[in-house]
C-alpha cells in the first residue's frame, strides 16, 4: 500500500513539472507564433499596397474563380455601382472609391486564400464582366453607340485614376458610399455603432432634385407590420391596437432615426429598413386608422459619399478630388508605385 502511495507521489511531481514545463513552452510558441502572424502582416500589407495588383474575383452563383488585372476589375465594379450616364468626375471618383475599398478589403483577405474579391454588392462590391454589362444596357434600350461611349467613360474613369488611393494617416480609408442622401451624410458611429472615424462624419449634400429615389414612402397595414415584427421574432404577443403606439424614439446627430418604440418594444430603423423596405432611415411617421405611412429622404446607409450628389456636384464644376474631399473629410488622395 505505501510502495503504491509514493510512486502516486513521484508520478504526480513528475506531470506537474511536464505540465509547467508545456506550459512555459506554448507561452513561447504562441509569443512566437503571433510575432511570426505580425511580420507576415506586415509583409502582405506592403504587397497589397502595389499598384498594379492582380485581382481574383470569385462568382458567387458558380464559384469559378477569374484572375484578372486591377484595372480590369475595376472596370467591371465602376458601372455595375454607378450609372455610366453619370458625369465622368462622378464616375472617377466611384473609381477611386472602389479601388480604396478593394485594398481594404484585400488587406482584410475576405475570401479566403484563394480569391480576393466576390461579385456580391452586399459582401465585396458587385461586378458584372464586359460581354454582360453590355447585355443589361442592351436590354435597357441604349443603341450600340451609347453603350460604347459607356464603356468609353468606365475606361476613363478606371485609367485616369489609376493607382490612386483614398488616404487617412497614410491608411487605406474605409470608402462606403450610397446612392443619396439630400438633407447630408451620416456619422458612422451613429448607424453601426462604436468605431468612431473622422473621416466618416456629416457633411452636406446637395443633389437633383429631379432624383426619382430623393423621397419615397412605404405605406403599411398594421397587421401586416405586425406580422413582419413576429417573423423576426419582435412583438411577439402584440395586438393590431398595440401596434398603434408606434413613435420614433430618438434619433441620430445627422437627424435620421435611430429607433422606433412600439409599446415597450425597442427596434433600430436599421432594422426596420430591411424589414419592411424602407430606402433611408431618414423618414418621418404618419398614422391612420388602419395604416401607418413612412415617408423617406434619400436612399441607402448614408455613410461616405452619395452618389447622386457627387454626380450633383460634378455638374457643377467640381473634379473627383474635390468630391472625395468634401465627402471623406480630411482626407488625401495618394498614388501608389
Ligand atoms: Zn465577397
Amino acid at each position: 500500500m505505501k510502495k503504491w502511495l509514493v510512486f502516486l507521489s513521484v508520478f504526480l511531481v513528475l506531470t506537474t513539472i511536464l505540465f509547467c514545463i508545456n506550459l512555459f513552452k506554448t507561452n513561447e510558441e504562441k509569443k512566437k507564433e503571433k510575432e511570426q502572424e505580425i511580420e507576415e502582416k506586415e509583409e502582405k500589407n506592403t504587397i497589397e499596397y502595389k499598384a498594379n495588383q492582380t485581382i481574383r474575383v470569385k462568382f458567387t452563383k458558380t464559384g469559378e474563380i477569374v484572375a484578372m488585372d486591377m484595372n480590369d476589375y475595376l472596370r467591371g465594379v465602376v458601372p455595375s455601382e454607378m450609372s455610366p450616364t453619370y458625369n465622368i468626375e462622378a464616375l472617377k471618383a466611384q473609381a477611386l472609391v472602389a479601388r480604396t475599398y478593394t485594398y481594404r478589403k484585400l488587406q482584410a483577405h475576405a475570401e479566403g486564400d484563394d480569391a480576393d474579391m466576390c461579385d456580391s454588392y452586399a459582401h465585396c462590391q458587385a461586378f458584372y464582366p464586359k460581354d454582360k454589362l453590355f447585355q443589361i444596357w442592351r436590354q435597357k434600350g441604349y443603341d450600340e453607340d451609347t453603350i460604347l461611349e459607356f464603356w468609353d467613360r468606365v475606361n476613363t474613369a478606371v485609367v485616369s485614376t489609376q493607382n490612386e488611393i483614398i488616404t487617412y494617416n497614410g491608411e487605406c480609408i474605409k470608402a462606403f458610399f450610397h446612392a443619396s442622401s439630400p438633407e447630408g451624410t451620416e456619422d458612422i458611429s451613429q448607424i453601426w455603432g462604436g468605431e468612431k472615424l473622422s473621416y466618416l462624419v456629416p457633411v452636406e449634400s446637395k443633389e437633383d432634385e429631379s432624383y426619382s429615389n430623393r423621397t419615397s414612402r412605404v405605406e403599411i397595414s398594421y397587421d401586416d407590420f405586425l406580422n413582419k415584427l413576429k417573423e423576426n421574432s419582435l412583438c411577439k404577443n402584440y395586438t393590431k391596437e398595440d401596434m398603434k403606439s408606434i413613435t420614433i424614439s430618438d434619433y441620430t446627430i445627422s437627424g435620421r432615426v435611430k429607433n422606433i418604440q412600439i409599446k415597450d418594444q425597442k427596434v433600430s430603423a436599421e432594422k426596420l429598413r430591411t424589414l419592411i423596405g424602407l430606402k433611408s432611415t431618414k423618414f418621418t411617421i404618419k398614422k391612420n386608422d388602419e395604416t401607418v405611412v413612412f415617408n423617406v429622404v434619400g436612399y441607402g446607409h448614408g455613410i461616405g459619399m452619395s452618389q447622386v450628389g457627387a454626380n450633383y456636384y460634378a455638374n457643377n464644376g467640381m473634379d473627383y478630388k474635390e468630391i472625395i474631399k468634401h465627402y471623406y473629410t480630411g482626407v488625401e488622395i495618394t498614388k501608389l508605385d
